[in-house]
């Protein structure tokens, strides 16, 4: 038999948390974002899941590839553009869009033979320095783009740092309207966070709109994170969890007061307790800083880890489920974040991260190679 871990993807859940978008971007066309195989949930389970959305949008070429495989005809955006000259023979090739950030990549179109013109995406660095044309440079890598035979359609795009905290995105608008107020193009600027905290600003510049515009794109708010925890969590925000990692207790032991547990005798029992040990460790994307106290359902009942996570095991606390008379020992259902399969009681992945020292996004992309997905 193999072990018991297993994650689950809710397709209903993806479905359900892209309408979620649609109501707060009424006018906006959608980019499921889809990097990193699907903020790990695999692009063959998620595409097919979100068929209603308008375009999927990633970082590889590969990636790209694989959402063409599945037979989606729609748009395919590449986040950052590509990467080598040669990537722009693909592009072409299977029809997929792609951001201009820097001068190089302008190079390569200039110099790429092409039948079919491309539709690119200007990236503005309004702020966030980390990829885009400084806004004093926007307006000359515009002017070039649209001279050349290559290029079809420019759009215009920029990236918050802080659509999720305190800053705010008004520095970055600010800049981003300054550059572009007078240039034709679709504009796209809200990462999840801005969908949920200021999708409905203003936005100045040709076809006046709101900060929505003419396409967001969202990446973890499709799958069940808040971009915003814990300020807002998941479910203040009508999300559904769209991952549940789940495992069973592969053992059991009952401690007495002095009792350690697991690796550097992280954890000391201070009265009888029982413990039950989980098939799940940091070799299947389990944090190994989750400390103990991190969340985790046994049977459906919220309980704590306790001791350090090690490689293959993880140790949980049966006391709550003891003290509720909910019986639980070999074999019991152990819910890492997600949704218990057996009782609906949820865990949200965001409350783990945050036990963890880390984010939701993390943990959904670390799952590993040795998890099996259903
Ligand atoms: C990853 C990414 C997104 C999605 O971000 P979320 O915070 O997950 O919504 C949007 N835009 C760009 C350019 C990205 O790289």
């Amino acid at each position: 038999m193999p072990r018991p871990i297993l994650a689950t993807v809710h397709p209903e859940a993806l479905e359900h948390n892209l309408s979620q978008a649609r109501l707060r971007a009424p006018d906006a066309r959608v980019w499921a974002v889809v990097k990193a195989n699907a903020y790990g949930h695999g692009i063959e389970r998620v595409v097919p899941a979100l068929r209603s959305t308008d375009g999927f949008a990633m970082i590889d070429l590969a990636e790209a590839e694989r959402v063409r495989a599945l037979d989606w005809r729609g748009p395919v955006l590449l986040l950052e553009g590509v990467f080598e000259p040669r990537d722009l023979e693909l592009c072409s090739r299977l029809n997929i869009w792609h951001a201009v950030h820097c001068t190089e990549q302008i190079d390569w179109l200039a110099a790429h033979k092409t039948h079919a013109p491309h539709r690119v995406f200007l990236k503005l660095n309004s702020g966030m320095n980390r990829l885009g044309f400084r806004p004093d440079a926007f307006r000359a890598a515009w002017a070039r783009l649209n001279a050349l035979p290559q290029v079809e359609e420019i759009s215009l795009m920029t990236h918050f740092s802080d659509a999720d905290g305190p800053r705010g995105i008004a520095h970055q608008l600010a800049a981003f309207e300054a550059a572009t107020e007078d240039l034709p193009g679709e504009r796209s600027l809200c990462n999840s966070a801005a969908i949920l905290r200021h999708a409905a600003s203003p936005l100045r510049g040709v076809g006046a709109s709101t900060l929505a515009a003419d396409w967001v794109r969202e990446g973890i708010a499709l799958y069940g994170g808040a971009p915003d925890h814990p300020e807002h969590t998941a479910a203040t925000w009508g999300l559904r969890p769209t991952m549940t990692l789940t495992t069973r207790i592969i053992g059991v032991q009952s401690l007495q007061p002095g009792d350690t547990v697991g690796y550097g005798s992280a954890f000391t029992a201070d009265a009888p307790m029982r413990i039950g040990v989980a098939a799940c460790g940091y070799a299947d994307g389990y944090p190994r800083h989750a400390p103990t106290g991190t969340p985790v359902l046994v049977n459906g009942v919220r309980t704590r880890t306790i001791g350090r996570v090690s490689m293959d095991m993880v140790t949980v606390d049966l006391a709550p489920l003891d003290a509720a008379g909910v019986p639980a020992g070999m074999g019991s259902e152990v819910v890492l974040w997600g949704v218990s399969p057996t009782t609906g009681a949820e865990l949200p992945v965001d409350e783990v991260a945050r036990s963890a020292g880390t984010i939701s996004y993390e943990l959904l992309c670390a799952v590993a190679p040795r998890v099996p997905f259903m």
